[in-house]
């Protein structure tokens, strides 16, 4: 297993959901397709050069038993949150947000010439966790390492470690690897991935090779590809360059009850949650 190559398990086309107050977003987990890759719970991509698409944005809401992980190409999103952050995520930047226990949050998208481009991702935390305090890690685009390869391969390490180095996304049970990898034409990327853990690639540019020999599917953009176990993946190209998320993580094999924005083990922990927040006692400092 060590050595073997992850297979092509499935490929997503995004759906298109309208979520928060008005976005139009693609989403490719939290879907009557796919509902979860354990321990990843949902993942959207926004990406529109219209304002009206995404101004609305996500005023004050709850979470309760996950992690919000957002991760912006080009623009800004304006956040404040019930534990006294406030600030703004720029074109590079990651917000990792563990919610814990119970967080309020609003995330603005802020009006802009250029194309909106960003990710939430969903990571579910354990069930010892899910009442933790909830923490925050904003990570700046200059604290993300960007690899280069002699072969010039790109890779924006987020989280994870790759030839020595670690991404600045650290302490998340998850263990988890999250890599922004554009890769130019014709070149062969060959990535180790953690046995065992789920791993998905995200594709948001160009079209590239994904599989094995004899079953290699070219996978344009937007696509989720879900791999199956193993070792490592190959991603090759012709001629064009492709580029994409490649994210992984362990998983927590338990059991998911989903309401919105709470993910809990059962269904009297939904209702928990429902209660505290109208008794007002939902938020945790
Ligand atoms: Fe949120």
């Amino acid at each position: 297993m060590e050595k073997q190559l992850r297979k092509v398990l499935r490929v997503i086309e995004p759906e298109p959901v309208i979520e928060g107050a008005g976005v139009r977003l693609k989403r490719s987990i939290a879907t009557a397709a796919l509902d979860n890759l354990d321990p990843f719970l949902l993942f959207d991509h926004f990406g529109s050069k219209n304002p009206a698409d995404y101004i609305k944005g996500f005023p004050m809401h709850p979470h309760r038993g996950i992690e919000t992980v957002t991760y912006m190409i080009q623009g800004v999103v304006d956040h404040r949150d019930s534990i006294g952050n406030a600030g703004s995520i720029a074109s590079g930047d990651v917000q990792w947000m563990t919610s814990g226990g119970g967080i309020m949050h609003e995330e603005m998208p802020r009006a802009g010439d250029d194309e909106m481009i960003g990710f939430q991702l969903w990571v579910n935390l354990p069930a010892r966790l899910k009442m933790c305090r909830p923490r925050y890690q904003n990570i700046v685009a200059d604290d993300i390492p960007q690899i280069t390869g002699s072969d010039g391969v790109k890779i924006k390490l987020i989280a994870g470690e790759l030839a020595d180095i670690r991404g600045p996304v650290t302490e998340i049970e998850a263990d988890p690897t999250y890599l922004d990898v554009t890769v130019p034409p014709d070149t062969i990327y060959q990535q180790p991935v953690e046995k065992g853990h789920t791993a998905f690639a995200y594709v948001f540019e160009g079209q590239g090779l994904f599989g094995h020999e004899g079953a290699l599917k070219t996978i344009g953009h937007p696509r989720l590809v879900e791999f199956g176990d193993g070792g490592f993946v190959v991603i090759k190209t012709t001629d064009s360059h492709v580029r994409f998320l490649l994210i992984s993580g362990r998983p927590l094999n338990e059991p998911i009850a989903r309401h919105g924005p709470f993910v809990m083990n059962t269904r009297e922990e939904i209702q928990q949650a429902l209660q505290d927040l109208r008794n007002g006692t939902f938020v945790m400092k």
